[in-house]
């Protein structure tokens, strides 16, 4: 935790903090919010542009339809409701890479409000974190302040972002730690990323976070000051910036000092945040209705439409996995991640024999191996399609465990999947009947003591002898076959 202070644990633990949470969510549409202009990321400068969103005037601008779908989309999955009507509306300021000198957002009658997204609780159980408002607005465009010959004395606007479509999630102050935050986060990523409506895409600027923090006495209902954290490019820089903060604010508290409203800044670097500019600088956004575009009207058929089309949401699938597949809630979380994993797990589980001895295997075998070797599930040497054909060849018999075992721990060496492993290291095993009553012979032969044991009733006696099949054959046996013959002998 970055430290800014020598205050106790005491002194920390007599305050709470309260955080609320604000992010952009870039929409993946092909097209600008209110123009034809190319959404495309990392195209030179200021080739994407047009009257609209370079904010000419006479310019008019025209709602993209699919920008709409998405928001509503992204506001269903978050639980929101959406209203029926709502009002863009122009918030007004002055900043050289917003040509038009006013932003179009929407202000008191944003498109969807009241959700919520739910986060593990330290008791095991879930809690609620209010979504306020979810809003679609429009992007400014980009000031580049460095990377040019003369960057020391100039700054250049790239304006290809401006008028890219956002949507806006207002979360309620209900989140009280850092680390609170960071579930919410992981969350909201995961919930937009299913539903398609973005790539969530940090490092490209289309998911940003800005985080609202102040702290209380325990004993006191009343919210502190709060100050904001702006432009934040990671959750982990987050959850960092926020542990900062609480304990400068706490400080500051503690030596009779006063919070000031306030906008910061992180630097990850320091691990500190700094004041950009304090409240009595802040805008008056001086926000109007949009006078050239008509009310949003998102009518009952729409919204059915859009319903409809969402796929199953994490939460939904990690509940269905634990109960499908009997996997842990932990697991099911690891393969939810992301839908495709989750699909792919899916599909390779619906294909085997036995779905359940699939995910008993990512459980077992593949869970500790990546863990072991540091990787994500992503970058697993064995596909989920490995993962089902080891969970048939054990299936059938095979495979002994133990030899899967070996095949995963090659596998994992070389890097390489499954099959691949399987057809070149095939264990050569013994399916030769004769060969395999041989050995079984000799084993018995060699453990009366264990064989008058099972004739006299002790069947689980079985198991020593296909144990000491399997070392005499190192591991190559048929274990099917094993058993068959091994009972036959020892019953007769
Ligand atoms: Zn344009």
């Amino acid at each position: 935790m970055a430290t800014t202070s020598a205050l106790s644990r005491e002194v920390l633990a007599k305050y709470e903090p309260v955080i609320g949470l604000e992010v952009h969510v870039q929409l993946l549409t092909a097209t600008k919010i209110f123009c034809g202009c190319s959404t495309r990321f990392g195209d030179p400068p200021n080739t994407n542009v047009c009257p609209v969103c370079l904010g000419l005037p006479g310019a008019l601008p025209v709602l993209n339809a699919k920008a709409v779908e998405f928001a509503v989309r992204a506001a269903m999955a978050l639980h929101c409701c959406i209203n029926e009507t709502s009002i863009f509306a122009r918030k007004n300021y002055f900043y050289p890479d917003l040509p038009k000198g006013y932003q179009i957002s929407q202000y008191d009658k944003p498109l969807a409000e009241h959700g919520y997204i739910e986060i593990p609780d330290d008791k095991g159980g879930v809690k609620r974190i209010g979504i306020t408002r979810l809003h679609m607005e429009e992007d400014a465009g980009k000031s580049l302040h460095d990377g040019f010959p003369d960057s020391k004395d100039f700054t250049y606007i790239d304006l290809n972002r401006s008028g890219v479509p956002l949507i806006e999630i207002v979360s309620e102050p209900d989140m009280r730690a850092p680390d609170e935050a960071y579930e919410y986060l992981t969350r909201l990523k995961e919930i937009i990323l299913y539903t398609g409506v973005s790539d969530c895409n940090m490092e490209e600027g289309s998911l940003r976070c800005d985080a609202n923090v102040s702290v209380r006495p325990r004993v006191q209902e009343k919210f502190g000051t709060k100050t904001e954290i702006k432009n934040v490019n990671s959750f982990r820089f987050i959850r960092e910036a926020l542990e900062y903060e609480i304990e400068r604010q706490i400080e500051v508290i503690e030596s009779g000092g006063k919070i000031t409203q306030e906008t910061r800044l992180y630097n990850p670097n320091e691990g500190k945040t700094y004041s950009m500019r304090s409240k009595e600088e802040a805008h008056d956004y001086r926000y109007f209705p949009e006078p050239d575009l008509l009310p949003l009207v998102v009518d009952a058929e729409f919204q059915k439409r859009v319903r409809d089309s969402l796929p199953e949401l994490p939460e939904a699938k990690r509940n269905r996995f634990v109960a499908e597949y009997g996997v842990t809630e932990y697991d099911a979380q690891v393969l939810t991640a992301s839908q495709n994993l989750a699909d792919q797990f899916e599909s390779a589980a619906r294909a085997a024999r036995n779905p359940k001895r699939v995910a008993n295997l990512v459980q077992t075998e593949l869970m500790g191996r990546l863990k072991a070797n540091g990787l994500a599930i992503e970058q697993s040497p064995i596909s989920m399609k490995g993962v089902a054909m080891s969970a048939d060849l054990a299936e059938a018999g095979t495979i002994s465990s133990k030899m899967l075992k070996d095949l995963y721990d090659l596998a994992f060496e070389r890097r390489e999947d499954f099959p691949a492993i399987y057809e070149k290291e095939k264990p050569q095993q013994i399916s030769d009947t004769g060969a395999l009553e041989k050995m079984i012979d000799e084993v018995i032969a060699a453990n009366p003591k264990q064989v008058e044991q099972y004739r006299a009733g002790k069947k689980t006696v079985a198991g020593f002898f296909v144990g000491q099949v399997m070392k005499a054959s190192k591991g190559q046996a048929n274990p099917a076959m094993v058993n068959e013959l091994l009972t036959k002998k020892l019953e007769r």
